[in-house]
């Protein structure tokens, strides 16, 4: 019997060195790699993965809060690091005197960042963010002309530095969606309104990390890079031949063995009933420690999808029964036969193979691997390698 004595998430930080090490070899020199560590690393953790990629020679750190930048300050980290979100009437004093690079989607962004550059006595670092078609924050194509009018006065006062202009893709990972060309163009011709304005910012940046890996035309001076850091692959329904590996394995000791009659109907509302003499296996894990309660395909009357799997002993088990708050059943075999699996053995419920990745439990709850690891969590310790 091997033992894991707590249910809990592994994070392999050899594997996010190894990522950004490749993707930092793919994009070559003249193109910088950021490591998008916003939302706690999506899981991984957001301190240990930040020295991680500071120890893979990754220039810059992308998050998207003031908080989560100054958390890293905090904890030490001095190198170039980005935030994208600026609250209505934010003091962004700390952010300034932190050196971190702050975006302006608005002139209303760039009068708080004013009043940091006067509290803290110091130039900021901005970096201007136009809405190339996302429809999400940034400028509109309407109002960038004054944007960059009042950023290029604001440097020549000396408040700040536009230190770089950035957009963000609607569909990276799908290579022959039309929003890629759009976007592109939309964000070129942002571009020269800066280079006529007389701004020279360091960094023009659009690609996430389906862009970096798929369209090398896109990715300019710098690529931000979220999923594939974690090893997470941003377009699974692309060949693109890059070497990713899972940093994130989520383990649990298997608390109990038992066999049940044919017809044995199990968990919440008898979503599943045994179709045979069954052997069951049960995971001390939940959705409150983020596991979606739709990964067994059943949660719901109707037609079951696929359920999501659990990897012991080296094979896959399937969930069985609604995911509960603190637990989840699994089919371990046929009751009477050897199913190998006994009490206390490592039940690995995502990870590298053989265990399931993020991604196919994205499949059975019909989402993206993104949401699966930004929600584990909960009561899941976790444990950095
Ligand atoms: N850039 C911005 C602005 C983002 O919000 C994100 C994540 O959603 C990323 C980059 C990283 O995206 P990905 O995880 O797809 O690489």
């Amino acid at each position: 019997m091997s033992a894991t004595a707590r249910p809990e998430i592994v994070v392999d930080l050899a594997a996010v060195r190894h990522n950004l090490r490749t993707i930092d070899a793919l994009v070559g020199d003249d193109v910088a790699t950021m490591a998008v560590v916003k939302a706690d690393a999506y899981g991984h953790g957001a301190l240990e993965v930040a020295r991680a990629a500071r120890e893979a020679g990754t220039p810059w750190l992308g998050v998207a809060t003031v908080p989560e930048a100054l958390a890293l300050r905090e904890a030490g980290d001095v190198g170039r690091l980005l935030c994208w979100l600026v609250l209505p009437g934010e003091d962004l004093t700390a952010a300034v005197a932190a050196d971190v690079d702050v975006t302006a989607a608005t002139t209303a962004h760039l009068d708080l960042l004013a009043r940091a550059v006067e509290a803290s006595g110091r130039p900021a670092r901005v970096q201007l963010k136009v809405d190339t078609g996302l429809s999400r924050s940034g400028s509109t194509a309407e109002a960038w002309p004054a944007l960059v009018a009042a950023a290029r006065a604001g440097e020549l006062e000396g408040r700040w530095r536009v230190t770089g202009v950035w957009s963000h893709l609607a569909a990276a990972e799908e290579p022959e969606h039309p929003a890629n060309t759009q976007q592109a163009a939309a964000f070129h011709a942002a571009l020269a309104v800066v280079e006529e304005a007389g701004l020279r910012p360091e960094v023009r940046h659009l690609a996430n990390s389906a862009a970096a890996l798929l369209h090398p035309d896109l990715r300019l001076d710098l690529v931000r890079i979220g999923l594939a850091t974690y090893g997470l692959d941003p377009a699974p329904d692309v060949a693109h031949g890059t070497d990713l590996r899972p940093a994130m394995t989520v383990t649990a000791p298997l608390t109990m063995v038992k066999q049940v009659p044919e017809g044995t109907s199990v968990s919440y509302g008898w979503r599943w009933s045994a179709p045979a003499p069954t052997t069951l296996g049960l995971v001390p894990v939940g959705y409150a420690d983020g596991l979606p309660r739709a990964a067994a395909g059943n949660d719901r009357p109707g037609p079951a999808g696929a359920p999501a799997e659990v990897e012991v002993g080296g094979r896959r088990r399937p969930l069985r029964g609604t995911v509960c708050m603190d637990q989840v059943v699994v089919e371990l075999g046929p009751a009477g036969t050897e199913v190998g699996a006994a009490v206390g053995d490592v039940v690995r419920l995502v990870g590298p193979a053989p265990a399931p990745s993020a991604q196919e439990w994205a499949q059975a709850c019909g989402t993206i691997s993104y949401e699966i690891v930004t929600r584990l969590g909960g009561r899941l310790v976790r444990r950095h390698v």
